[in-house]
């Protein structure tokens, strides 16, 4: 605390990502980054953008990537906006689209940014109890409120949402004139994504990011795709805090992974085989997972307490993450690595499990 702090920043509990320990080598299961390299494409453009075309700002609206990606899901450029990372993109969404004093909807399990963000713009929110099989109950988002956020497949539960739920959503908050943010940051672990709707619905916008499916979590790079004037509403919030949020080597880098659909293909694939294989073994010794659509799985064991395991497990090299929060407390978060981590992992549980 420090007598200069305003009383915002006195008041504000600011997000807290995993931990990236320098004190010891860890397998890193706790932040949902990629196990797998960044495409040789995407290096190779970056080394290539390293020359003295640095002394020059950057293009403040990123014409060159916003196009790449419009073609890449048959929209226009006017129809994607992008950020440093989808997290920038989710706090210039709550500063573009929500009004406060109406009420914002999420989930009460979710990614807890979205409580910071609307604490950190004065919105109010309701967090809408999931299910208990962890679904997020579509009927009780279809009321009043000033715009729903809804992370599919969710985090931390990696459960997915069909896209018929999410329309239900969409089409609900078009008569009320609000917005629905869809934030699809684990989109292409095997969840079908709402970007095909973006045409149809004037009030949705579908965030993505770079940061987990395409393995560049160090490039700092999401998008959202949405109507027109959603996108140039991020842009007036943008315009108004700062003109250059993508360096040039992100934008050289992030339009190189959109040119090698081949190499995203593999390690995205990669990464749902190995969490099926995953969950069949840990199911086999009894652990309750809740089915995942996520490069990540959510599970507890009916006799072993999570805190507890997660304790043995960061001993033992291997990092998770546990949230100490109501609901969620007996689960850990337990993100896809290449076989040989997860093998490390079953391999320390198995020795939990024998006492
Ligand atoms: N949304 C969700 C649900 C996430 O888990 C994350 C990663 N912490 C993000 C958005 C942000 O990802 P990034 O800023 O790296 O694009």
């Amino acid at each position: 605390m420090s007598k200069f702090w305003n009383t915002k920043t006195r008041l504000i509990k600011p997000y807290v990502p995993g931990e990236q320990p320098k004190d010891r080598k860890y397998i890193k299961l706790n932040t949902n980054e990629s196990p797998y390299p960044p495409s040789p494409k995407v290096v190779e453009a970056i080394k290539n953008a390293a020359n003295g075309d640095l002394r020059l700002y950057p293009d403040p609206v990123c014409e060159d990537l916003r196009r790449c990606i419009a073609a890449y899901f048959g929209l226009s450029q006017e129809e994607v906006f992008v950020g440093n990372g989808s997290d920038e993109i989710l706090a210039f969404s709550f500063a573009a689209f929500f009004e406060p004093g109406e009420t914002i909807l999420f989930p009460d399990v979710t990614y807890s940014f979205y409580p910071v963000y609307a604490e950190l713009f004065g919105l109010t929110f309701k967090e809408v109890a999931l299910d208990d099989a962890f679904s997020v109950p579509v009927e009780k988002f279809m009321v009043k409120n000033g715009g729903i956020v809804i992370a599919n497949p969710n985090a931390p539960t990696g459960k997915f949402l069909p896209v018929e739920e999410i329309e239900k959503l969409v089409v609900h908050n078009n008569k009320l004139g609000k917005v629905v943010i869809v934030d699809e940051a684990y989109i292409d672990f095997g969840g079908e994504s709402a970007a095909g709707l973006v045409k149809e619905h004037s009030n949705m916008l579908v965030v993505q990011t770079l940061s987990k499916s395409r393995a560049l979590a160090g490039l700092r790079v999401g998008f959202a795709l949405g109507a027109s004037d959603l996108i140039a509403g991020l842009y007036r919030i943008q315009s108004s805090i700062n003109s250059y949020t993508l360096d040039r080597l992100a934008l050289a880098g992030a339009i190189a992974a959109f040119s090698d659909e081949s190499y995203f293909q593999q390690i995205r694939r990669k990464v749902i085989k190995t969490r099926e294989r995953v969950v069949r073994e840990l199911e086999a010794d009894g652990f309750f997972i809740i089915p995942s659509q996520a490069n990540f799985i959510f599970m507890s064991h009916p006799r072993i307490q999570a805190q507890e395991m997660f304790r043995i497990l960061r001993e033992k090299g291997v990092l998770v993450r546990y949230f100490n929060k109501p609901r969620v407390e007996n689960f850990l978060r337990v993100s896809i690595g290449s076989d040989e981590e997860m093998d490390a992992f079953l391999s320390v549980l198995k020795e939990i499990m024998k006492g």
